[in-house]
Formats: structure tokens, C-alpha cells, sequence
């Protein structure tokens, strides 16, 4: 680890031209990671090119984190980057169009904590025991010697809280709380961080939190609590997918369930799955064997069937994982 580190830290310090990138469905730790990092290259004087597959599915509750208005669109970039930094991405197919760009550019970091990553860069920075890519990040900061401040701790900081579900999961390590705590003394806004990311959700999107709670189902057999969110529930409440992101967490918790599914309709059919376990239940490789990823306890995949085809799917794959039939 220790190697890589340095040599992301060299790559950095060399390149001029540095593109930044993390996945799609954009999260608390990619945008947080990226963000971080973005802000970090910015003062250390390097041409920055920051940007995410997907501009418009920018969640809302992420809209308040510093280093946001240095994000240019995809199309945006000029030339060839130095260097490119992918965050967060399990594979290269997570960058979207971003992923031509990253292949074309002179040199390609991976920095990443999914267990499933495919090593794609000539250096790969991946600790599968790390709570979230943005403690990487911290650490690859502190080891460089370069600043943290405020506004990166800010970033850095709602990429841990949001990956470990606040210090619950269980990536949550003892580490975690002395990363979180130099975050802290680097003056990461806390107060805020919690108020913009847990307590700020739009009328719309508490009203289909509504609508989707009262359609919860449980299937004994396989300890599934699941849910679904049609086109139609999201025209009537008016909210929209990317602020739904912790809704699963509500399915989670239903007692005596080890999984939970939420199914998302997307505009041009097919439907985006999300995964989540409790204790020790993995449904990283039921996401794999329906062709997406994840981790342990949180994965996902997109359906090219509709929303009773994707159950009818998962209920399949899920009797194929136990074994049976
Ligand atoms: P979510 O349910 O929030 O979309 O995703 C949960 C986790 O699974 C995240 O860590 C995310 O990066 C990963 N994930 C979700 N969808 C995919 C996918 O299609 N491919 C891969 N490789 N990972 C995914
Ligand atoms: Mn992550």
C-alpha cells in the first residue's frame, strides 16, 4: 500500500494536466473523494479537469460540498491529460463516456476500497479495508505532505459518514473514527455535513418515501424486504432518483430480513436495482451474477427487464446463490 501511495503521490506531483473522475449514480464517497481531491490538486497550482460521467444526476443533498463549481461537463476537456484519476470505480465501465478519456491519457491512477476492483490502472490504489475511497484520499494527502484545511476535510469527511451509514456498517473500523477525527481537527464542517446530507430532503421526496414504505413486501423465504419507485410515482410526487439514495436504508431495517431491494424505473425502461444486507449476508455477488458490483453489505446492478421481470431475475439468482431450485 505504502508503495502505491508514493507512487500516486510522485504521478501527481509530475503531471501538469491532471483529469479527475469517479463513478456513475454518484454517491457521498465518490463525490466527496473527488471533490476532496479535486480542491487538493487545484492548490497544489496543477491544471485541474474535473468531471462526472453523469452531470445531471448530481444528487441534491450533495449540492452544499466545496470544490462543486470546478465540475465541467464530459465533453468539456481539451487535450490530453497527464494523468488520470479515477475515484471510487470498481471497474472502467463505472467512468461512462469518461472512460475514453481516461484511457487515452498519460498516465491512469485507480483509487478505490471496493473488494470486487478489476486493478485496471498501471497503479492501483485499492484497500478493500478501507472505509470509503475518501479515507484513501485523506491518507495519500497526509502522506504527500500536502494541506488538508477545511473545505477538503469537508468533502473527505461526508465520503466516510456516508459510506460506513454513519459509523454503523460494518467497514466501520477503529481507524475510521482517528480518520474521522483528524477530519475533524482539519475543521470538517460536521453540524453541517449532517443537516445537508440526513435532514434536508424535499417535500416531494418525503412524500414518495411515503408511497414507497406503504408498498414495502417481505419474502420470507429469502429474508427480502423490497420496494419499488415507478416513472409514474416520481411524476405525481415530483421528486426525483438521485435524491433517493438512502431510502433503502428504511428496508434495511426491518427485523428479521437480511437483504433488502429497492427497484428504480428508469426513463428508458429498464430498472436500476439497489442491494443492501445486514450482518454478516453478502450481496456483492448476487449484484456480480446479475452484471453489476458492489460491496459486501452494499451493491447494485442495472435490469434490462421491467420492474416484475427484475424480481422475478433477483428471486432467481438469489435461489441460484443458496443453491437450489
Ligand atoms: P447503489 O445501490 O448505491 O447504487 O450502489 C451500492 C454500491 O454498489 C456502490 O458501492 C456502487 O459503487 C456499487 N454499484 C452499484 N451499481 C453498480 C454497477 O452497476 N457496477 C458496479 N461495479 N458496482 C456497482
Ligand atoms: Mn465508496
Amino acid at each position: 500500500m505504502m508503495k502505491e501511495m508514493e507512487a500516486v503521490a510522485k504521478a501527481i506531483e509530475e503531471a501538469r494536466l491532471i483529469a479527475v473522475s469517479s463513478h456513475e449514480n454518484p454517491d457521498g464517497d465518490s463525490l466527496g473523494s473527488h471533490l476532496g481531491l479535486t480542491l487538493v490538486l487545484r492548490s497544489r497550482g496543477k491544471a485541474v479537469f474535473s468531471s462526472l460521467p453523469e452531470p445531471e444526476r448530481y444528487p441534491p443533498q450533495y449540492r452544499f460540498l466545496p470544490g462543486r463549481d470546478h465540475l465541467s461537463s464530459p465533453g468539456e476537456m481539451e487535450g490530453i491529460p497527464d494523468l488520470f484519476v479515477a475515484l471510487d470505480c470498481s471497474n472502467l465501465d463505472r467512468l461512462g463516456e469518461l472512460r475514453q478519456l481516461a484511457e487515452r491519457a498519460g498516465l491512469l491512477v485507480n483509487i478505490d476500497h471496493h473488494e470486487d476492483n478489476r486493478m485496471f490502472a498501471p497503479i492501483n490504489l485499492v484497500d478493500p479495508e478501507a472505509s470509503s475511497t475518501s479515507e484513501i484520499v485523506f491518507k495519500l494527502v497526509r502522506g504527500a505532505g500536502w494541506k488538508v484545511g477545511a473545505d477538503v476535510a469537508t468533502c473527505l469527511y461526508t465520503g466516510v459518514i456516508t459510506d460506513t451509514g454513519r459509523f454503523q456498517h460494518l467497514n466501520t473500523k477503529p481507524e475510521t473514527f482517528m480518520v474521522a477525527y483528524q477530519l475533524a481537527l482539519e475543521g470538517a464542517d460536521i453540524s453541517r455535513v449532517g443537516k445537508e446530507v440526513y435532514e434536508s430532503q424535499s417535500l416531494p421526496y418525503t412524500r414518495l418515501l411515503g408511497i414507497t414504505l406503504q408498498r414495502v413486501e417481505v419474502i420470507e423465504e429469502y429474508g427480502l424486504a423490497y420496494s419499488y419507485i415507478t416513472r409514474a410515482d416520481l411524476a405525481e410526487t415530483g421528486a426525483s432518483l438521485p435524491e433517493t439514495e438512502d431510502l433503502i436504508d428504511y428496508l434495511r431495517s426491518v427485523r428479521g430480513t437480511r437483504m433488502a431491494a429497492v427497484f428504480k424505473e428508469l426513463e428508458d425502461g429498464r430498472v436500476r436495482v439497489s442491494l443492501r444486507s445486514r450482518d454478516e449476508f453478502q450481496v456483492g455477488p448476487i449484484a456480480r451474477a446479475l452484471g453489476g458490483g458492489g460491496h459486501a453489505s452494499a451493491a447494485g446492478y442495472t435490469s434490462q427487464r421491467d420492474l416484475q421481470g427484475s424480481l422475478e431475475e433477483l428471486l432467481d439468482a438469489l435461489r441460484e446463490a443458496r443453491g437450489g431450485s
